[in-house]
């Protein structure tokens, strides 16, 4: 037995399905997940010492690559003073004046620890501003596990082909309402169907937690209108997006302006940090200016933000072009060699991330699409590149992500892979 498995028979009698975090458990591909030792740069190392080329990046966070000498550095230093004092420190305020600057709809903001309280929060600011209960999210979009929010939800929820969780009283799902991503028509007759009852729209400006698909030409901005027209905050969840598909997130990259957005992943370099802000006016509605209450004992954690803030600012230089370039280079390449082998294979890409997809249509817009892909033909391509030493997504639900970190040899190294898996399929 290797090590991965031993470890995985140890975890499961003591910690439920062996994981902290569903979709590790490798339930989108069959087979036991690695367990990691040590990550660098774009390679991770299990615990039998085998190297894989990493296009999971911690499922986001780890853009600048593994183990980045200078977030380290900042932990390390962070660290020497003390790991949580409770109280408010300056890093906080350089971290929020950071995060506006290159994401300015954030005229306030306020940290959280992950990217589900950081949605969760949004979401209750939004129904307290609005004094209205209904919220619209979309089929296959995922904001983390929050009641209101794990409803027809993306990611492990589809893993598990449980889109809405037992648990959520019908109570509190009645008031999530569901449209199809990229259908303003949808949008529009809930609008309609519950009239001056909807809060607000929460959507991810590029899904990524059912695959990857980009929002259709229009398709944000015309949220943005009709919440404009039904008095209805736009919500942004641009945890997966944030930093990633352009320094200012998929608002700066589809020029829409949203009300609120809520950030994770990329913003803690590693460490658990969300974020959650927009209009000032809509933010002081929060305690202790207003009444709508929300807290952490962690939150603004002064490691936490170390890590995050060493991380924008090494982000924040003019080598993060390259980013998008890495990513396209490894898309197309994907769709070149799966041509050559005969496989029919469509690719989605934005920024630094990516989604493939076994399929003949020659475009995947929505969850529809996305459940019409060949799903056993992926777990193989899964299973055969994990074989070649690359670590891709263990689920047909989920986007790819790139990192600063990753060369053109590792690249092409994926490619060469990609054409030998291809070739098997
Ligand atoms: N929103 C989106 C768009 C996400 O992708 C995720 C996590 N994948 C979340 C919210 C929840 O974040 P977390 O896992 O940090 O709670």
């Amino acid at each position: 037995m290797s090590n991965s498995e031993t470890l995985f028979q140890r975890a499961q009698n003591i910690i439920p399905g062996g994981v902290n975090s569903p979709v590790r458990a490798f339930n989108g591909v069959g087979g036991g997940p690695l367990f990691i030792e040590r990550a660098q740069d774009a390679y991770i190392f299990d615990a039998d010492k085998k190297q894989y080329i990493d296009y999971v990046g911690s499922w986001g966070p780890m853009i600048l690559g593994h183990n980045h000498p200078e977030i380290k550095k900042a932990v390390i230093e962070a660290a020497e003073n003390g790991l949580s004092f409770g109280a408010p420190t300056e890093i906080e305020i350089t971290m929020a004046e950071k995060v506006k600057s290159l994401v300015p709809s954030m005229e306030q903001l306020r940290m959280v620890s992950s990217g589900t309280e950081a949605t969760m929060s949004a979401i209750r600011l939004a129904r307290g501003y609005t004094n209205r209960d209904k919220i619209l999210k979309f089929e296959g979009c995922y904001h983390g596990h929050a009641d209101s929010l794990l409803v027809k939800a993306g990611s492990g929820a589809l893993t598990l082909g449980q889109p809405s969780s037992p648990g959520i009283p019908a109570d509190f799902a009645q008031h999530t309402l569901t449209a199809d991503y990229n259908d303003l028509a949808s949008v529009e007759a809930l609008f309609k169907a519950y009239p001056g009852q909807i809060s607000c729209i929460i959507v991810e400006p590029v899904a990524g937690n059912m695959n990857c698909i980009p929002p259709a030409p229009g398709f944000l901005q015309g949220l943005r209108e009709i919440c404009d027209k039904e008095e209805a905050l736009l919500i942004l969840d641009e945890v997966m997006t944030g930093f990633r598909v352009a320094l200012g997130g998929a608002q700066a990259y589809y020029d829409v302006v949203p009300d609120l957005t809520t950030l994770g992943k990329v913003i803690g370099g590693g460490m658990p940090v969300g974020a959650f802000g927009g209009k000032k006016e809509v933010m002081q509605h929060i305690a202790p200016t207003g009444p709508v209450y929300q807290a952490g004992t962690l939150s603004g954690n002064p490691i936490a933000m170390a890590a995050g803030l060493a991380s924008l600012n090494a982000l924040d230089t003019p080598e993060y072009k390259y980013l998008a370039e890495k990513t396209e280079k490894l898309a197309l390449g994907l769709q070149q060699v799966a041509k050559e082998e005969g496989v029919a294979l469509a690719v989605n890409y934005v920024g630094g991330m990516f989604g493939f997809f076994f399929t003949d249509a020659e475009k995947v817009t929505n969850f529809a699409d996305v459940c019409k892909c060949d799903i056993d033909k992926f777990k193989k391509f899964f299973h055969l590149m994990l074989a070649e030493g690359v670590y891709l997504a263990p689920s047909a639900f989920e986007a790819g992500f790139l990192s600063l970190a990753h060369t053109d040899q590792d690249i092409e190294d994926t490619l060469q892979a990609a054409k030998r898996a291809f070739a098997q399929l």
